[in-house]
């Protein structure tokens, strides 16, 4: 019997490490423990040796012992093999993946009761201004000290003290109240013959148990929520679990809606937004096996679902299941690797599935399922392009004649219309008119943006704001500073000169950031409470709105700049995705793309609705530039807080790039972010042939190279943008 445990560590820079274990009572593999190292302990996961190499060699007689072996079940071998897989495949470290897994240590205590505070109206004798400020914020909401502080831009200290004060109070959290179970026949629907076929062969492959990636390409509108339910059905009735992806948070409120009238109770949540109890609940559940369906955001992809019959990743098209900083993993591809490690189907459900996605359908990878007219009554609405060049909007305004008109027309007929604009904020520029100065961030190659909701210039890549200055900083000049160019707000503003009595709400992730304020926007458009929404991407998807009849595309040529290969199919997917949200009910749906190009190949795909032509023009323009799926990039980024020390290395690495067939590296170059959060970045840029092992040539060469410890380097495998 070996007397050794090897031990993945989940918060250690060093690993993994071997333990002695009493040989009498061994632990097995996947068991979560927890290791001293040095003075600390350490939470960990026993691995099989040879699966991980330890580059510390311990004789028996000098190791240390398991501190503990924690009361739950063990991982399994297939997510042990699906932790690994994505460690070499994205190039990150088996500790960094597996933390996705364990992800929050607290889930291990052992209390199975927490403490949480909420408000009790009570206003103390004693107010300051940092109390007013705690209150505010902290408004209806319950959570640990520590969560409400942070909710509230306060010290802890000051929560405490309004604890004191009796202006809140303690409410216990029971971590191990079971949650009810979905009921597969509470409220089934009456499905089209498309649909039924449809479930039909899904529902088939989660009985089978096959590891078969599906394809759900339905036009928007045509009911793949009802179809995937069915197959969430049947994996309910078999006693398996199910993990539905969905892009966006501020999507699960109306999917959480659904669900409920289907499946008579709500699903388990997992998101970024959850309370620390809330999470440490839902964790247990989760590796029990008593949450039965999970729906969550990419990181829920990870969790120790003891018996996982299904995934649904929804809009599986979409560029958020896509990771960008720490394990830059693909949930969408992740998501059908674990099926095929532990034998059960997934199913991407788009009605804009991505090239790569069409091309595993092509290679007979993945099947196909279509679902190809909208359910019931509804019909696709009419799109018609609004040349700019020959139609322009008024001197200083965004909306075109044509597009007014029909807004009178469609308000006239107590009906909605969204207008669309991938742009928060004010406006994308400031400058001041008499010298030209540009608000820059201090942190990031990008401008400060007008936000006029919240009076502030903000960055959207690191977040620093500042209040929009009085003078020009340059030239002192006074009320010098001018907008330049339209986001959101500042349609809303010409929509409201426009129609002065209309009701319009500004939907993007500044207004919209937790389930709570997606929900009541859905209320609202529900009850007819809003006449016209002005909204970014956040309201291209998802949403179901039958009186919502005309939709506006203010700049369906922004989508195009920016000049990468994947510029155009984004660009396709959103308009086609926001044109989805027209006319799903019994009215008929119109959509307005105003354009200064309509001869553009996008724009001409989305007005014929001929989307086969243009996709494949796109994957015959892929397959020449041999760029994915046809071949593969990485995306290497050097990034320092010393400019010059970013630079030398992005130098030492190109200079050193291996000279091998099947592989070509382009750069350093500056990154398209070349200053990010105070760090400058240097990118190389991999090309490679599908067949060759493009990791393995980028380990051993990085892994041949020292650099200083200012300067970090990450490889992005798949990146989003080449
Ligand atoms: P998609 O996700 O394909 O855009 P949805 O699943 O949102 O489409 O369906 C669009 C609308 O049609 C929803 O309101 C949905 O409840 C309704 N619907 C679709 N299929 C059915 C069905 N078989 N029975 C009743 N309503 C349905
Ligand atoms: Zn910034």
């Amino acid at each position: 019997m070996n007397p050794r445990a090897r031990v993945l560590l989940l918060n250690a820079a060093i690993g993994p490490l071997d333990y002695r274990v009493d040989p009498h009572n061994p632990v097995e593999p996947g068991s979560i423990v927890l290791a001293p190292l040095g003075p600390r302990q350490l939470t960990g996961v026993v691995w099989e040796p040879e699966h991980m190499p330890s580059d510390m060699e311990v004789g028996d007689n000098r190791l240390r012992p398991l501190a503990a072996v924690y009361d739950l079940p063990p991982l399994k071998a297939s997510l042990r093999r699906l932790i690994e897989w994505t460690a070499a495949y994205y190039m990150a470290s088996p500790a960094a993946v597996l933390r996705m897994t364990l992800a929050s240590a607290s889930a291990l205590d052992g209390s199975p009761v927490i403490v949480e505070y909420r408000a009790t109206g009570h206003v103390p004798d004693r107010m300051t201004p940092q109390r007013t400020q705690a209150l505010d914020r902290i408004g209806t909401r319950q959570g640990l000290i520590r969560e409400l502080a942070a909710r509230a831009d306060v010290t802890d200290a000051v929560v405490r003290g309004l604890v004191k004060a009796g202006a809140l109070e303690a409410v216990t959290v029971q971590a191990d109240d079971p949650y009810p179970v979905p009921d597969p026949a509470h409220g089934p629907p009456t499905l089209s013959d498309d649909q039924r076929a449809a479930a039909t062969v899904l529902s088939g492959a989660v009985t089978a148990h096959t590891a078969q990636p599906f394809l759900l390409d339905g036009v928007t509108g045509s009911g793949k929520t009802e179809v995937y339910f069915e197959a969430v059905a049947r994996a309910i009735a078999e006693g398996r679990q199910t993990l539905v992806l969905l892009p966006e948070i501020a999507l699960t409120e109306p999917f959480l809606k659904r669900f409920e009238a289907r499946f008579g109770c709500l699903p388990v949540a997992w998101h970024s937004d959850l309370r620390q109890s809330q999470r440490r609940r839902a964790w247990r559940a989760i590796a029990s096996g008593e949450a039965r369906v999970v729906v969550g955001a990419r990181s829920a992809l990870f969790l120790p679902y003891p018996n996982l019959g299904l995934i649904v990743v929804d809009e599986a098209h979409e560029t958020s299941f896509k990771q960008e900083e720490g394990v830059m993993y693909h949930a969408r591809d992740v998501a059908v690797m674990r099926g095929r490690f532990e034998d059960f189907p997934v199913i991407l459900a788009s009605a804009t599935p991505a090239i790569e996605t069409r091309q595993q359908v092509a290679l007979g990878h993945y099947a196909e399922l279509k679902l190809p007219g909208r359910y019931g009554a509804a019909q696709m609405p009419t799109i018609a392009a609004l040349d700019l060049t020959a139609d322009p909007p008024a001197r200083g305004r965004w909306l075109a004649p044509v597009l007014v008109a029909a807004m009178e027309e469609t308000l006239a007929k107590k009906e909605q219309v969204l207008l669309f604009l991938n742009r928060r904020g004010y406006a994308p520029l400031t400058l001041c008119r008499t010298c030209g100065h540009r608000f820059q961030c201090p942190n990031c190659t990008a401008w400060m943006v007008e936000h006029r909701l919240s009076a502030r210039l903000a960055c959207h890549h690191c977040g620093h704001t500042m209040p929009p200055p009085a003078a020009c900083p340059e030239c002192k000049a006074e009320d010098s500073l001018v907008a330049c160019g339209p986001g959101v707000e500042r349609i809303a503003d010409e929509v409201a000169v426009l129609f002065p009595t209309a009701r319009t709400a500004v939907v993007t992730s500044d207004t919209i950031w937790s389930p709570a304020r997606a929900a009541e926007f859905v209320n609202r458009m529900e009850a007819g409470d809003i006449d016209i929404v002005v909204g970014t991407q956040l309201v291209t998807k998802g949403y179901h709105f039958p009186n919502l009849t005309l939709v506006g595309v203010i700049d369906a040529d922004l989508g195009l700049q920016g000049g990468d290969l994947r510029a155009a199919e984004r660009s396709f997917q959103q308009i086609a995705q926001v044109s989805g949200r027209a006319g799903r009910g019994t009215k008929p749906g119109r959509v307005f793309v105003q354009t200064h190009e309509p001869q553009a190949p996008v724009i001409q795909a989305l007005v014929s609705g001929d989307a086969d032509s243009f996709y494949a023009a796109e994957t015959d323009s892929r397959r020449s530039a041999g760029a994915p799926p046809f071949g593969r990039f990485a995306g290497i980024v050097v990034s320092s807080e010393i400019q010059s020390a970013a630079l030398d290395t992005a130098r030492l690495i190109g200079r050193t790039a291996p000279r091998v067939p099947g592989m070509e590296v382009y750069g350093p170059a500056p990154a398209p972010l070349s200053m990010l959060r105070g760090r400058h970045r240097h990118r190389l840029l991999v090309h490679a042939a599908r067949t060759f092992d493009m990791q393995d040539a980028i380990r051993t060469w990085l892994g041949a190279l020292e650099w200083p410890k200012t300067v970090r380097v990450n490889v992005d495998v798949d990146p989003y943008s080449f």
